[in-house]
């Protein structure tokens, strides 16, 4: 199956590939020891990675049962940890169970590690872009048909106790689980994933998208599905999520999440237009502009407002 590349673009690896998402590419430290990490595994095969972490897992399941969660957090104190690890493992599963209707997901046997950041300069130097862009990037990698890596990062400097960037980064971690083989389309990717943000958050993004449209700088919506990369200007990235997220809620709102993961892994084998006319009876891709204009509501999953 074709794989979409996520930024940055790395060297094609057989053993294992790499995907940052929220705007950041992984930063130029982090991708050389992951390449340092590959070329080191080059000699160990994927049936040898799968025994060892089965093994470790086992171990963990018998001897500490209270350990066995999928979520770590790092970089803050053992207490507000605790809180942001429980309230990340309750999105984990609304998120599996609204995205990909799966009610009880399988544990992660690789955890997600959220770090929080204090500074901006700790951020921009795990993330390698400023927070000012975006409060959070998750980086995946992959190995076969497993993700082998699961990281987030956050800027934990906000108001609340949960930082404000984490629901929206575990949905992309979620995801990764369902599209192993091939990233979904940037604009899918994005648009479900600021879904989980706060209302106001994504009231803001669609503010963006409709003062764009008005003033001509949108995107027509074949350009848009076809965007492979995000846009570099920050100003094109704030259009890029509020019209992302619109076409999704736009898409859902017609059928529901499953049929819009049905679509995208049909699309991903047919091409989008086939997949726009088996799913949503849509048969040319400028009829999906019908979606700035019809505008869904907001929380099209309707998802429970999550106190912090
Ligand atoms: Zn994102």
């Amino acid at each position: 199956m074709h794989r979409v590349p996520n930024p940055p673009k790395l060297p094609v690896i057989a053993v294992a590939e790499s995907r940052s998402r929220g705007g950041h590419g992984v930063a130029k430290a982090r991708l050389t020891a992951m390449l340092l990490a590959l070329l080191a595994a080059s000699a160990t095969n994927a049936s040898e990675i799968r025994a060892d972490e089965e093994a470790s897992v086992a171990t963990v399941t018998t001897a500490h049962p209270a350990a066995n969660g999928n979520i770590v957090v790092v970089g803050t104190d053992p207490s507000r940890a605790a809180t942001i690890r429980e309230h990340a493992e309750a999105i984990r599963s609304e998120a599996f169970s609204q995205l990909l209707g799966r009610a009880d997901p399988k544990p992660w046997l690789v955890r997600c590690e959220i770090h929080l950041h204090s500074s901006a300069e700790s951020f921009e130097q795990a993330v390698g872009g400023s927070p000012a862009e975006a409060r959070g990037a998750t980086s995946l990698e992959f190995s076969g048909d497993r993700v082998v890596t699961r990281r987030i990062d956050v800027m934990g400097d906000g108001p609340g106790i949960v930082p404000d960037a984490i629901d929206h980064e575990l949905v992309h971690v979620v995801l990764a689980d369902h599209f192993i083989h091939a990233a979904p389309p940037r604009w899918a990717d994005e648009g479900l994933a600021l879904l989980f943000d706060t209302p106001e958050k994504q009231r803001g993004h669609e503010a963006d998208f409709q003062d764009a449209r008005r003033r001509g700088l949108a995107w027509s919506a074949p350009d848009l599905l076809a965007l492979e990369d995000y846009p570099a200007e920050s100003a094109r990235q704030k259009i890029f999520y509020g019209q992302s997220a619109a076409l999704v809620r736009w898409l859902i709102a017609r059928r529901d999440a499953a049929t819009f993961i049905r679509f995208l892994d049909d699309a991903a084998q047919v091409g989008m237009e086939a997949a726009l006319d088996r799913h949503y009876a849509i048969t040319s891709l400028v009829s999906v502009s019908s979606a700035w204009k019809e505008v869904a509501p907001i929380n099209t999953l309707g998802l429970s407002e999550r106190r912090r």
